[in-house]
């Protein structure tokens, strides 16, 4: 990428859940953008690590973070303005389906509380410790959220998922409210399906199947939603270019809303 097209130019930014999918591609962006730095933060170390160092040790670092644990968001914040010296864009993208088909009816609310402390507390967390930093160090920080084209709709079966992703809408929208006088701005994006492990696990289908099926879910010739896709929202969100779009949710589902879901069905 030449360098006047680099939109992260200098900045320090943190992605959760970027050991894998949208998070992996979008931290990869983040650095293709000229990002001075990326902390990479999951749960899956491993993998992490790995995708820390293709990026290099010089720029990415992995932190070990799992974000329904308020001290290791806390610490990952701090631990980042201490190697840094500031967060200026804050990803908060780690996130976990559900199972599929699952009504109000039979609803299994332990399961309900493992989807909602990662995609609804994990997300809060997030939020509230960048926010923290940004506004202590008197940064003018870009936040944003992943959501989903769920945040917009009901569902047959996902009823935590759905909740989960609605209540994203809700802090993004009780946050950029909050921060409009401090310099910090808070959007989310809500990505259509793209083929990730997080799909293949719900869905129950292997890899390769989920991307032959995507196909259907996104017929005509530009073909199927990717990470890549998303990553270019966030890097906008993230970016200068939006510096007067604050509480927006950018759906990136190429205009297919629920229609993604028809072809899915047995
Ligand atoms: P993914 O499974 O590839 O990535 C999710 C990452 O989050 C994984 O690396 C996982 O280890 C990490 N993670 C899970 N729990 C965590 C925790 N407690 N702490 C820290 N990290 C944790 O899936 P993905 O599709 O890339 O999902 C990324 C985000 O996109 C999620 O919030 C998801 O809900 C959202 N989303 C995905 C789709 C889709 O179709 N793939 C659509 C809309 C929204």
């Amino acid at each position: 990428m030449t360098e006047p097209m680099k939109k992260l130019h200098g900045k320090v930014a943190i992605v959760t859940g970027a050991a894998s999918g949208i998070g992996e591609v979008t931290a990869r962006h983040f650095a293709d953008h000229g990002a001075l730095a990326v902390v990479i933060a999951d749960v899956q170390d491993v993998k992490g690590r790995e995708v820390a160092a293709s990026i290099g040790s010089d720029r990415c670092t992995y932190i070990h973070c799992d974000v329904t644990d308020e001290e290791q968001v806390k610490s990952l914040v701090d631990s980042t303005v201490q190697l840094y010296g500031r967060l200026d864009v804050m990803f908060s993208n780690a996130g976990i389906g559900s199972a599929s088909g699952q009504t109000v009816l039979e609803l299994d609310l332990s399961g309900f509380d493992k989807v909602m402390a990662v995609n609804a507390r994990g997300m809060a967390a997030c939020v509230k410790y960048a926010a923290r930093a940004m506004v202590e160090k008197g940064v003018r920080g870009s936040i944003v959220c992943t959501a989903s084209f769920l945040a917009q709709f009901g569902t047959e079966g996902q009823t935590d998922y759905t909740m989960s992703k609605h209540a994203v809408l809700g802090l993004v929208r009780c946050a950029s409210m909050q921060l409009s006088t401090r310099g910090v701005r808070v959007n989310c994006v809500s990505p259509g399906l793209v083929a990730t492990p997080l799909v293949s696990k719900s869905l129950k289908v292997g890899a390769e199947e989920l991307r032959a099926m995507m196909e259907a879910v996104y017929p005509g010739s530009t073909g199927p939603l990717t990470e890549k896709h998303v990553a270019d929202a966030v890097v906008f969100l993230a970016s200068e270019d939006s510096e007067f779009i604050s509480g927006h949710n950018l759906v990136v589902d190429g205009g297919r809303g629920m229609n993604v879901i028809a072809p899915l069905k047995p």
